[in-house]
């Protein structure tokens, strides 16, 4: 089976733990905010006027799937801040709590489900 493309970036859902989700952390040097100020990724509420401008940014990156997926692998449940991989902090709490994790679309067979 192989991975649909759509000629954009996009997030197949797996289960955590799924080797499909290993990943290192070379992405970064790809991260489509690099060099941006990190004050645009950390809105002051998760209205959608603010969270808006961190989530373009987030679309156009090519290492989004690896971003989300890291950030659901590593990040305190406690605590979660900002706008990451594309998601709020309610998003990835929801994510978390369904057992779910993201990996490249190029990795995993096309029969997960899609986030765009
Ligand atoms: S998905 Fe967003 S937060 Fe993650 S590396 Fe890309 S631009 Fe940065």
């Amino acid at each position: 089976m192989t991975a649909q493309t759509t000629g954009r970036p996009v997030l197949r859902l797996v289960a955590l733990g799924d080797p499909a989700a290993s990943f290192d952390t070379r992405w970064r040097e790809d991260a489509a905010c690099s060099g941006l100020d990190t004050e645009l990724f950390f809105p002051v509420d998760e209205r959608a006027e603010s969270v808006e401008p961190p989530r373009r940014v987030c679309r156009g990156c090519p290492v989004r799937a690896a971003c989300l997926a890291d950030v659901l692998a590593t990040e305190d449940p406690a605590r979660r801040y900002g706008i990451t991989g594309g998601t709020t902090p309610a998003e990835r709490r929801t994510l978390h709590r369904a057992g779910l994790t993201t990996a490249p679309a190029a990795t995993v067979p096309a029969a997960g489900g899609d986030v765009a």
